[in-house]
């Protein structure tokens, strides 16, 4: 069979002058994630990618499912090609979708005819290859307003193509087309989420865990990990750099306020995500931060955070409720990793009674008996890195 898979791309088409550039990120995306599934031909037309199998050697089950994780792409459909002829689509349509047939109560056929030379009309192969159809699978009612069932016919350049049950792409832009952010990654619920949003807008990100062992167990780590190698499944290729966290964590707790030591944290896993942003030409940096949620994030905490860096800080869940965040936890599927119950370097040191509405001037203060300089740069030595293809 001439089995193949056809992508419906998202909003790049928009683009104009620049939708060459888009396109060419796509493909290069979509050719990478197939690479380990067989050898495939992929090329564009007319808002189309095409995903041929060249042999049977090709496993279509699982490229179907890589597809639809792929950013840029707004439908997924697997679609038998056939001969540009009105009886070859039609026995192409009777032997591809005889299931479907058989099971939905209606139906109707819709077709796209690009080729203009093709002899019928768009309207006259709907109802030719409609009529042959009822015929043949008696049981199903032709509905033009409200089918269950839609056969898509389309006649373009190359073949016609027959195909129905469109799968809902991931959406999005291609990553890789806006650029690099660092994404700090906990092994909580919100990080993952920011992450896969903003990756989900065009960009390729560098993860960045703060490690505090021994204070943090390895399971930490590891399900830090998992959740990276989850997100690459989105992200098609990451390198996640584990950053040891705990001699910094000790220096604060040993020397400052105990009010402040959250915040004062919080600054260097910005200092220090700011310097492997530079390293890797990223523009930003994305946290999970959400209004109010803790004390760390209100808005005078924030300010406080921020006010050390000079890259914009992206928090796409800014004003989200935690019910809602949890939902694309779940359909990203990081949701039930995110809640083993392994500490966090923030929940170890976590002060008893945080300032909420903390003063710059203060944490200044506070934070002034630290060797700042010396504390980034021996953990930015101290750098794991953890690299996840597909
Ligand atoms: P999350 O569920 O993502 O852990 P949270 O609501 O628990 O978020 P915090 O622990 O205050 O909030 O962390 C706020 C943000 O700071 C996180 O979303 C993440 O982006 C970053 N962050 C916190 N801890 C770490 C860590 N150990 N390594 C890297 N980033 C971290
Ligand atoms: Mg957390």
């Amino acid at each position: 069979m001439n089995d193949m898979i056809l992508l419906k791309q998202g909003e790049i088409v928009l683009k104009g002058q620049n939708r060459r550039f888009f396109e060419a990120k796509l493909v290069a995306n979509i050719k990478r994630r197939l690479n380990p599934l067989g050898d495939f031909d992929v090329y564009t037309a007319q808002s189309t990618v095409y995903v041929e199998p060249k042999n049977d050697g090709c496993d279509m089950d699982s490229a179907l499912e890589a597809m639809q994780m792929v950013f840029g792409v707004v439908g997924v459909t697997r679609a038998l090609a056939c001969e540009k002829d009105k009886d070859a689509i039609f026995e192409a349509a009777k032997k591809y979708l005889a299931e479907d047939m058989r099971t939905a109560k209606s139906f109707k056929v819709e077709t796209k005819r690009s080729d203009k030379h093709f002899p019928m009309s768009s309207i006259e192969i709907s109802q030719y290859i409609g009529g042959l159809l009822s015929e043949e699978f008696p049981d199903i009612k032709v509905d033009v307003h409200d089918p269950e069932l839609v056969v898509h016919v389309e006649v373009r350049e190359k073949a016609a193509y027959v195909h129905a049950n469109p799968l809902p792409g991931a959406g999005g832009m291609p990553v890789g087309c806006n650029g690099s952010a660092v994404t700090l990654l906990s092994g909580g619920i919100d990080s993952p989420v920011s992450s896969y949003m903003i990756a989900r807008r065009g960009i390729h990100l560098v993860p960045v865990h703060f490690f505090s062992f021994p204070y943090t167990s390895e399971q930490a780590k590891s399900k830090v990990l998992e959740l990276t190698k989850i997100l690459t499944g989105y992200c098609g290729r990451l390198t996640v750099e584990i950053v040891p966290f705990t001699h910094i964590q000790e220096e604060i707790r040993a020397n400052c306020p105990e009010e402040y030591f959250t915040l004062l944290m919080r600054r260097f896993m910005m200092r220090i995500s700011e310097k492997i942003a530079e390293q890797n030409g990223c523009k930003a940096l994305v946290t999970g931060e959400n209004l109010g949620q803790v004390a760390s994030q209100t808005m005078e905490a924030l300010r406080v955070t921020e006010e050390c860096i000079s890259l914009p800080v992206l928090r796409p869940l800014i004003g989200m409720d935690k019910a809602d965040i949890v939902k694309i936890a779940r359909k990203i599927n990081t949701f039930e990793t995110s809640i083993l119950p392994y500490e966090d370097c923030c929940t170890v040191f976590t002060p008893r009674h945080p300032r909420t509405k903390p003063k710059l001037e203060d944490v200044l203060i506070a934070e002034s008996v630290l060797d700042v300089d010396s504390l980034v740069e021996e953990a930015l030595k101290g750098i794991e890195r953890v690299r996840f293809d597909i």
